[in-house]
Protein backbone atom coordinates (compact mmCIF):
# COMPACT_ATOMS: atom_id res chain seq x y z
CA UNK A 1 0.00 0.00 0.00
CA UNK A 2 1.04 3.56 -1.01
CA UNK A 3 0.82 5.96 1.93
CA UNK A 4 -1.80 7.95 0.51
CA UNK A 5 -3.82 4.54 0.09
CA UNK A 6 -3.06 3.90 3.88
CA UNK A 7 -4.11 7.36 4.51
CA UNK A 8 -7.42 6.98 2.77
CA UNK A 9 -8.02 3.72 4.73
CA UNK A 10 -7.81 5.80 7.70
CA UNK A 11 -10.27 7.72 6.25
CA UNK A 12 -12.87 5.33 5.67
CA UNK A 13 -12.34 3.90 8.93
CA UNK A 14 -13.33 7.23 10.56
CA UNK A 15 -16.68 6.75 8.90
CA UNK A 16 -19.00 4.68 11.38
CA UNK A 17 -17.97 6.81 14.06
CA UNK A 18 -17.94 9.70 12.65
CA UNK A 19 -21.48 8.63 11.51
CA UNK A 20 -20.59 9.63 7.63
CA UNK A 21 -21.09 7.63 4.48
CA UNK A 22 -18.44 7.61 1.50
CA UNK A 23 -20.65 10.07 -0.37
CA UNK A 24 -20.04 13.17 2.80
CA UNK A 25 -16.43 12.70 2.36
CA UNK A 26 -16.16 12.80 -1.32
CA UNK A 27 -13.95 16.22 -1.45
CA UNK A 28 -11.29 14.33 1.03
CA UNK A 29 -10.57 11.71 -1.38
CA UNK A 30 -8.47 14.23 -3.30
CA UNK A 31 -6.03 17.34 -3.06
CA UNK A 32 -8.00 20.38 -4.13
CA UNK A 33 -4.81 21.48 -5.69
CA UNK A 34 -1.49 19.33 -6.87
CA UNK A 35 1.58 21.36 -7.97
CA UNK A 36 4.53 20.07 -9.56
CA UNK A 37 7.03 22.23 -10.82
CA UNK A 38 10.67 21.61 -12.56
CA UNK A 39 13.04 24.97 -12.05
CA UNK A 40 16.56 25.63 -12.79
CA UNK A 41 19.05 26.32 -10.26
CA UNK A 42 23.15 27.28 -10.93
CA UNK A 43 25.23 24.92 -9.53
CA UNK A 44 29.08 26.43 -8.24
CA UNK A 45 30.60 25.03 -10.95
CA UNK A 46 28.54 27.29 -13.03
CA UNK A 47 26.16 24.26 -14.62
CA UNK A 48 22.57 24.56 -14.58
CA UNK A 49 20.26 21.21 -12.50
CA UNK A 50 16.92 21.39 -13.15
CA UNK A 51 15.09 20.35 -9.76
CA UNK A 52 11.52 19.03 -9.48
CA UNK A 53 9.27 20.54 -6.47
CA UNK A 54 5.73 20.01 -5.39
CA UNK A 55 3.76 21.59 -3.43
CA UNK A 56 0.28 20.01 -2.28
CA UNK A 57 -2.97 21.83 -0.81
CA UNK A 58 -5.01 18.94 0.15
CA UNK A 59 -7.97 20.83 1.25
CA UNK A 60 -8.51 24.65 2.48
CA UNK A 61 -12.28 24.53 3.60
CA UNK A 62 -11.48 25.44 7.64
CA UNK A 63 -8.43 28.45 6.05
CA UNK A 64 -5.09 28.48 4.45
CA UNK A 65 -2.97 25.56 3.66
CA UNK A 66 -0.61 24.66 6.33
CA UNK A 67 2.48 21.93 6.17
CA UNK A 68 6.26 21.73 5.79
CA UNK A 69 8.68 21.59 3.13
CA UNK A 70 10.97 18.55 2.62
CA UNK A 71 14.27 18.58 1.01
CA UNK A 72 14.60 14.53 0.31
CA UNK A 73 15.84 12.74 -2.54
CA UNK A 74 13.21 10.43 -2.52
CA UNK A 75 10.30 12.65 -2.23
CA UNK A 76 7.17 11.81 -4.22
CA UNK A 77 3.76 12.80 -5.45
CA UNK A 78 1.83 10.14 -3.42
CA UNK A 79 4.30 10.54 -0.50
CA UNK A 80 3.34 14.76 -0.68
CA UNK A 81 -0.14 13.81 -1.01
CA UNK A 82 -0.51 11.73 1.96
CA UNK A 83 1.57 13.99 4.33
CA UNK A 84 -0.73 16.51 2.97
CA UNK A 85 -4.13 14.65 3.94
CA UNK A 86 -2.43 13.99 7.44
CA UNK A 87 -1.96 17.69 8.33
CA UNK A 88 -5.34 18.53 6.53
CA UNK A 89 -6.94 16.00 9.88
CA UNK A 90 -3.83 17.19 12.22
CA UNK A 91 -5.17 20.65 11.97
CA UNK A 92 -8.77 19.66 12.06
CA UNK A 93 -8.29 17.36 15.21
CA UNK A 94 -6.87 20.44 17.58
CA UNK A 95 -9.86 22.53 15.99
CA UNK A 96 -7.31 25.26 14.30
CA UNK A 97 -8.41 27.24 11.51
CA UNK A 98 -5.89 26.07 8.96
CA UNK A 99 -6.27 23.22 6.10
CA UNK A 100 -3.83 20.68 4.85
CA UNK A 101 -0.78 21.86 2.60
CA UNK A 102 2.69 20.07 2.04
CA UNK A 103 5.64 20.52 -0.23
CA UNK A 104 8.63 18.82 -1.26
CA UNK A 105 12.25 19.43 -3.64
CA UNK A 106 13.87 15.69 -4.78
CA UNK A 107 17.10 16.72 -3.39
CA UNK A 108 19.94 15.15 -0.98
CA UNK A 109 20.90 18.21 0.32
CA UNK A 110 23.95 16.58 1.92
CA UNK A 111 25.23 16.89 -2.11
CA UNK A 112 25.28 20.27 -2.13
CA UNK A 113 26.54 23.57 -0.43
CA UNK A 114 25.40 26.01 1.64
CA UNK A 115 24.77 28.85 -1.73
CA UNK A 116 23.43 25.82 -3.79
CA UNK A 117 20.74 25.07 -1.10
CA UNK A 118 19.92 29.03 -0.54
CA UNK A 119 19.59 28.84 -4.91
CA UNK A 120 17.32 25.71 -4.64
CA UNK A 121 15.57 27.71 -1.84
CA UNK A 122 14.82 30.61 -4.18
CA UNK A 123 13.69 28.79 -7.34
CA UNK A 124 11.43 26.50 -5.23
CA UNK A 125 9.63 29.73 -4.35
CA UNK A 126 9.85 31.28 -7.32
CA UNK A 127 8.32 28.48 -9.15
CA UNK A 128 5.23 28.48 -6.54
CA UNK A 129 4.93 32.20 -5.14
CA UNK A 130 1.84 32.62 -6.79
CA UNK A 131 0.09 29.42 -5.09
CA UNK A 132 1.72 30.48 -1.64
CA UNK A 133 1.09 33.20 0.41
CA UNK A 134 -0.27 33.82 4.23
CA UNK A 135 -3.89 33.50 3.34
CA UNK A 136 -3.73 31.06 0.67
CA UNK A 137 -1.21 27.84 1.50
CA UNK A 138 1.51 28.62 4.36
CA UNK A 139 4.70 26.64 4.63
CA UNK A 140 7.07 25.57 7.39
CA UNK A 141 10.38 23.18 7.66
CA UNK A 142 9.89 18.94 7.41
CA UNK A 143 12.43 16.56 7.14
CA UNK A 144 16.01 18.44 6.02
CA UNK A 145 14.67 21.52 5.77
CA UNK A 146 15.77 24.56 8.37
CA UNK A 147 15.10 28.03 9.91
CA UNK A 148 17.87 29.13 7.44
CA UNK A 149 15.82 27.80 4.33
CA UNK A 150 12.85 29.59 5.79
CA UNK A 151 14.38 32.54 6.35
CA UNK A 152 15.72 32.43 2.26
CA UNK A 153 12.50 31.46 1.14
CA UNK A 154 10.88 34.15 2.80
CA UNK A 155 13.26 36.98 1.83
CA UNK A 156 12.56 35.45 -1.88
CA UNK A 157 9.09 36.01 -1.61
CA UNK A 158 8.86 39.36 -0.06
CA UNK A 159 11.01 40.76 -2.71
CA UNK A 160 8.28 39.30 -5.59
CA UNK A 161 5.55 40.92 -3.77
CA UNK A 162 7.54 43.75 -2.96
CA UNK A 163 5.75 43.81 0.43
CA UNK A 164 6.57 42.30 3.94
CA UNK A 165 4.47 39.05 4.64
CA UNK A 166 6.09 36.98 7.56
CA UNK A 167 2.71 35.01 7.61
CA UNK A 168 3.99 33.39 4.52
CA UNK A 169 6.27 30.64 6.33
CA UNK A 170 6.90 29.17 9.38
CA UNK A 171 9.29 28.14 11.80
CA UNK A 172 11.94 30.83 10.65
CA UNK A 173 14.07 32.53 13.26
CA UNK A 174 12.71 34.79 16.12
CA UNK A 175 14.77 37.89 14.49
CA UNK A 176 12.58 37.02 11.22
CA UNK A 177 9.44 36.40 13.34
CA UNK A 178 9.71 33.09 14.60
CA UNK A 179 7.87 32.03 17.88
CA UNK A 180 9.23 31.29 20.88
CA UNK A 181 8.87 27.90 22.14
CA UNK A 182 8.36 26.45 18.24
CA UNK A 183 11.86 24.50 19.07
CA UNK A 184 10.50 22.14 21.36
CA UNK A 185 6.78 22.48 20.87
CA UNK A 186 5.93 19.06 19.28
CA UNK A 187 7.57 17.80 22.29
CA UNK A 188 5.62 19.48 25.02
CA UNK A 189 2.59 19.06 23.13
CA UNK A 190 3.23 15.22 23.31
CA UNK A 191 4.36 15.39 26.92
CA UNK A 192 0.56 17.51 27.81
CA UNK A 193 -1.17 14.43 26.35
CA UNK A 194 1.15 12.07 28.19
CA UNK A 195 0.16 13.97 31.27
CA UNK A 196 -3.67 13.43 30.23
CA UNK A 197 -3.16 9.90 30.10
CA UNK A 198 -1.36 9.56 32.71
CA UNK A 199 -3.92 10.79 35.10
CA UNK A 200 -6.37 9.27 33.44
CA UNK A 201 -4.89 5.30 34.34
CA UNK A 202 -4.14 6.98 37.96
CA UNK A 203 -0.05 6.56 36.98
CA UNK A 204 2.49 8.11 39.21
CA UNK A 205 5.10 10.35 37.49
CA UNK A 206 7.89 8.51 39.53
CA UNK A 207 6.58 5.26 39.42
CA UNK A 208 5.85 5.42 35.56
CA UNK A 209 8.74 4.27 33.48
CA UNK A 210 9.34 5.52 29.46
CA UNK A 211 10.39 4.08 26.67
CA UNK A 212 11.70 6.61 24.42
CA UNK A 213 12.66 5.55 20.68
CA UNK A 214 14.94 8.39 18.80
CA UNK A 215 17.32 11.45 20.44
CA UNK A 216 16.71 14.08 18.22
CA UNK A 217 14.08 17.30 18.38
CA UNK A 218 10.71 14.81 19.00
CA UNK A 219 12.49 12.24 21.46
CA UNK A 220 15.44 14.21 23.41
CA UNK A 221 13.12 17.29 24.29
CA UNK A 222 10.27 14.40 25.54
CA UNK A 223 12.86 12.63 27.33
CA UNK A 224 13.92 16.18 29.01
CA UNK A 225 10.43 17.36 29.85
CA UNK A 226 9.70 13.92 31.24
CA UNK A 227 12.43 13.27 33.18
CA UNK A 228 12.00 17.12 34.53
CA UNK A 229 8.46 16.45 35.70
CA UNK A 230 9.88 13.35 37.57
CA UNK A 231 8.66 9.91 35.10
CA UNK A 232 11.24 7.63 35.03
CA UNK A 233 12.92 6.97 31.36
CA UNK A 234 14.29 3.61 31.28
CA UNK A 235 15.08 3.73 27.37
CA UNK A 236 16.28 5.52 25.18
CA UNK A 237 17.98 5.19 21.31
CA UNK A 238 19.56 6.74 18.44
CA UNK A 239 20.16 5.77 14.92
CA UNK A 240 23.90 4.58 16.30
CA UNK A 241 22.91 2.48 20.10
CA UNK A 242 19.88 1.99 22.19
CA UNK A 243 20.48 2.01 25.94
CA UNK A 244 18.28 0.56 29.01
CA UNK A 245 18.38 1.03 32.84
CA UNK A 246 15.09 0.21 34.55
CA UNK A 247 16.51 2.69 37.63
CA UNK A 248 16.39 5.50 35.43
CA UNK A 249 18.89 6.64 32.87
CA UNK A 250 19.99 10.42 33.72
CA UNK A 251 18.75 12.79 30.61
CA UNK A 252 20.53 15.76 31.64
CA UNK A 253 23.68 13.51 31.03
CA UNK A 254 22.50 11.67 27.74
CA UNK A 255 21.60 15.19 26.15
CA UNK A 256 25.65 16.28 27.38
CA UNK A 257 27.08 13.63 25.99
CA UNK A 258 25.15 13.73 23.02
CA UNK A 259 25.76 17.53 21.95
CA UNK A 260 29.56 16.67 22.80
CA UNK A 261 30.25 13.09 20.78
CA UNK A 262 26.78 13.63 18.10
CA UNK A 263 26.17 9.80 19.07
CA UNK A 264 24.27 8.39 22.58
CA UNK A 265 26.99 5.42 21.93
CA UNK A 266 29.05 4.56 24.71
CA UNK A 267 27.28 6.75 26.94
CA UNK A 268 27.00 4.09 30.05
CA UNK A 269 23.38 2.00 30.65
CA UNK A 270 23.08 -1.49 29.33
CA UNK A 271 23.59 -1.46 25.38
CA UNK A 272 20.48 -3.65 23.64
CA UNK A 273 18.95 -3.29 20.08
CA UNK A 274 16.39 -1.56 18.75
CA UNK A 275 13.96 -4.38 18.54
CA UNK A 276 14.89 -5.28 22.23
CA UNK A 277 14.17 -1.49 23.10
CA UNK A 278 10.25 -1.07 21.66
CA UNK A 279 10.15 -4.43 23.26
CA UNK A 280 10.81 -2.94 26.65
CA UNK A 281 8.46 -3.64 29.29
CA UNK A 282 7.00 -0.16 30.44
CA UNK A 283 4.20 1.58 31.08
CA UNK A 284 4.50 3.96 28.37
CA UNK A 285 6.24 3.73 24.87
CA UNK A 286 6.83 6.43 22.97
CA UNK A 287 8.34 6.34 19.10
CA UNK A 288 10.10 9.46 18.30
CA UNK A 289 12.11 8.35 14.85
CA UNK A 290 10.72 7.12 12.21
CA UNK A 291 7.94 5.60 10.46
CA UNK A 292 6.83 2.37 10.13
CA UNK A 293 8.84 0.65 13.30
CA UNK A 294 5.83 -1.09 14.63
CA UNK A 295 4.51 -3.39 12.25
CA UNK A 296 2.39 -6.69 12.39
CA UNK A 297 6.06 -8.64 12.48
CA UNK A 298 6.75 -7.32 16.08
CA UNK A 299 3.67 -5.64 16.92
CA UNK A 300 3.32 -8.87 19.24
CA UNK A 301 6.22 -8.41 21.32
CA UNK A 302 5.44 -4.78 22.39
CA UNK A 303 5.29 -4.71 26.52
CA UNK A 304 4.24 -1.45 27.32
CA UNK A 305 0.77 0.00 28.15
CA UNK A 306 0.27 3.26 26.30
CA UNK A 307 2.00 4.21 22.88
CA UNK A 308 2.52 8.12 22.47
CA UNK A 309 3.17 8.29 18.63
CA UNK A 310 5.30 11.65 18.77
CA UNK A 311 7.01 10.16 15.41
CA UNK A 312 4.62 10.37 12.23
CA UNK A 313 3.44 7.24 11.09
CA UNK A 314 5.12 4.66 13.64
CA UNK A 315 2.69 2.07 13.35
CA UNK A 316 1.55 0.44 10.20
CA UNK A 317 -2.48 -0.45 10.18
CA UNK A 318 -1.50 -4.38 10.54
CA UNK A 319 0.40 -3.62 13.30
CA UNK A 320 -2.23 -1.57 14.59
CA UNK A 321 -4.93 -3.89 14.87
CA UNK A 322 -2.46 -6.27 16.78
CA UNK A 323 -1.85 -3.86 19.11
CA UNK A 324 -5.51 -2.95 19.62
CA UNK A 325 -6.30 -6.84 19.76
CA UNK A 326 -3.62 -6.90 23.26
CA UNK A 327 -5.31 -3.98 24.60
CA UNK A 328 -2.48 -1.40 24.17
CA UNK A 329 -3.62 2.12 23.70
CA UNK A 330 -2.23 3.92 20.86
CA UNK A 331 -2.13 7.63 21.23
CA UNK A 332 -2.33 8.78 17.20
CA UNK A 333 0.52 11.17 15.89
CA UNK A 334 -2.45 13.31 15.21
CA UNK A 335 -2.96 14.51 18.08
CA UNK A 336 0.53 13.16 19.96
CA UNK A 337 3.02 15.47 17.35
CA UNK A 338 0.43 18.23 16.49
CA UNK A 339 2.08 20.86 19.36
CA UNK A 340 4.68 21.83 15.91
CA UNK A 341 1.39 22.96 14.01
CA UNK A 342 0.20 24.38 16.81
CA UNK A 343 2.87 26.67 17.57
CA UNK A 344 3.13 27.30 14.09
CA UNK A 345 -0.04 28.57 13.77
CA UNK A 346 0.41 30.44 17.04
CA UNK A 347 3.49 32.23 14.57
CA UNK A 348 1.52 32.91 12.35
CA UNK A 349 -1.18 34.28 14.06
CA UNK A 350 1.40 36.47 15.85
CA UNK A 351 2.75 37.45 12.29
CA UNK A 352 -0.58 38.17 10.93
CA UNK A 353 -1.04 40.61 14.13
CA UNK A 354 2.08 42.63 14.18
CA UNK A 355 2.58 41.27 18.08
CA UNK A 356 4.87 38.71 19.65
CA UNK A 357 3.94 36.84 22.79
CA UNK A 358 5.60 35.58 25.49
CA UNK A 359 6.97 31.55 25.96
CA UNK A 360 4.69 31.36 29.23
CA UNK A 361 1.83 33.35 26.91
CA UNK A 362 2.39 30.22 24.23
CA UNK A 363 2.93 27.07 26.32
CA UNK A 364 -0.52 28.18 28.14
CA UNK A 365 -2.04 28.01 24.98
CA UNK A 366 -0.67 25.54 23.53
CA UNK A 367 -1.55 23.14 27.04
CA UNK A 368 -5.05 24.54 26.44
CA UNK A 369 -5.84 23.12 23.21
CA UNK A 370 -3.92 19.60 23.75
CA UNK A 371 -5.94 19.05 27.05
CA UNK A 372 -9.04 20.20 25.17
CA UNK A 373 -8.24 18.10 21.89
CA UNK A 374 -7.72 14.90 24.20
CA UNK A 375 -10.70 15.27 26.04
CA UNK A 376 -12.56 16.08 23.34
CA UNK A 377 -11.50 12.53 21.68
CA UNK A 378 -11.22 10.45 24.62
CA UNK A 379 -15.57 11.46 25.12
CA UNK A 380 -15.60 10.07 21.48
CA UNK A 381 -13.45 6.40 22.34
CA UNK A 382 -16.14 6.18 25.37
CA UNK A 383 -19.48 6.95 23.42
CA UNK A 384 -17.84 4.43 20.51
CA UNK A 385 -16.29 2.42 21.92
CA UNK A 386 -13.27 2.80 19.25
CA UNK A 387 -9.63 3.06 19.35
CA UNK A 388 -8.32 7.09 19.92
CA UNK A 389 -7.10 7.04 16.19
CA UNK A 390 -10.44 6.24 15.01
CA UNK A 391 -11.42 8.45 17.12
CA UNK A 392 -9.43 11.64 16.20
CA UNK A 393 -10.06 11.17 12.85
CA UNK A 394 -13.88 10.66 13.03
CA UNK A 395 -13.40 14.45 15.13
CA UNK A 396 -11.68 16.00 12.58
CA UNK A 397 -13.99 14.40 9.48
CA UNK A 398 -16.78 15.61 11.01
CA UNK A 399 -15.37 19.07 11.81
CA UNK A 400 -14.41 19.41 8.26
CA UNK A 401 -17.66 18.03 6.59
CA UNK A 402 -19.64 20.62 8.80
CA UNK A 403 -17.01 23.46 6.83
CA UNK A 404 -17.69 22.03 3.68
CA UNK A 405 -21.46 21.88 4.19
CA UNK A 406 -22.02 25.28 5.63
CA UNK A 407 -19.83 26.65 2.25
CA UNK A 408 -22.86 25.06 0.31
CA UNK A 409 -20.98 21.72 -0.88
P1 LIG B 1 15.42 14.35 14.13
O1 LIG B 1 16.12 14.12 12.84
O2 LIG B 1 15.74 15.56 14.95
O3 LIG B 1 15.62 13.08 15.10
C1 LIG B 1 15.41 11.77 14.70
C2 LIG B 1 16.07 10.85 15.74
O4 LIG B 1 15.80 9.50 15.40
C3 LIG B 1 17.58 10.99 15.83
O5 LIG B 1 17.97 10.93 17.18
C4 LIG B 1 18.08 9.74 15.12
O6 LIG B 1 19.35 9.33 15.58
C5 LIG B 1 17.00 8.77 15.50
N1 LIG B 1 16.97 7.60 14.65
C6 LIG B 1 17.17 7.51 13.32
N2 LIG B 1 17.10 6.24 12.93
C7 LIG B 1 16.86 5.51 14.03
C8 LIG B 1 16.72 4.13 14.28
N3 LIG B 1 16.79 3.24 13.29
N4 LIG B 1 16.48 3.75 15.55
C9 LIG B 1 16.41 4.64 16.55
N5 LIG B 1 16.55 5.94 16.38
C10 LIG B 1 16.78 6.37 15.13
O7 LIG B 1 13.87 14.29 13.77
P2 LIG B 1 12.65 14.84 14.64
O8 LIG B 1 12.33 16.22 14.20
O9 LIG B 1 12.89 14.54 16.06
O10 LIG B 1 11.48 13.91 14.07
C11 LIG B 1 11.26 12.60 14.57
C12 LIG B 1 9.87 12.16 14.19
O11 LIG B 1 8.93 13.09 14.74
C13 LIG B 1 9.58 12.13 12.68
O12 LIG B 1 8.67 11.10 12.41
C14 LIG B 1 8.91 13.48 12.44
O13 LIG B 1 8.09 13.45 11.29
C15 LIG B 1 8.10 13.58 13.72
N6 LIG B 1 7.67 14.96 13.97
C16 LIG B 1 8.57 15.94 14.28
C17 LIG B 1 8.13 17.23 14.47
C18 LIG B 1 9.08 18.33 14.85
O14 LIG B 1 8.61 19.45 15.09
N7 LIG B 1 10.37 18.08 14.94
C19 LIG B 1 6.76 17.54 14.35
C20 LIG B 1 5.85 16.52 14.06
C21 LIG B 1 6.32 15.23 13.86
Amino acid sequence: MNPFENAQKQLHNALDAAGLQEKDVEFLKFPKRAVHVSFPVKLDNGTVKFFQGFRILYNDTRGPGKGGIRFHPQVDEHEVKALSFWMTIKNSVVDIPLGGGKGGVIINPKDHSESELERVSRGFIRALHQVLGPQQDVPAPDVYTTPQIMSWMLDEYETIISKHAPGLITGKPLELGGSQARGYSTAMGGAYVLKEVAELFDYDPVKTSVVIQGFGNAGMHMARILSGWNYKIIGISDSSVALHDDNGIDITKAMAYKAANRSLKGFGPKEISNAELLALKADILVPAALESVITKENADTINSKVIIELANGPITPDGDEILEKNGVVVIPDVLANAGGVIVSYFEWVQNNQGFYWAEKEILDKLETIMVNSFKDIHALVKEKDVSYRVAAFALAVQRLVKANKLRGW
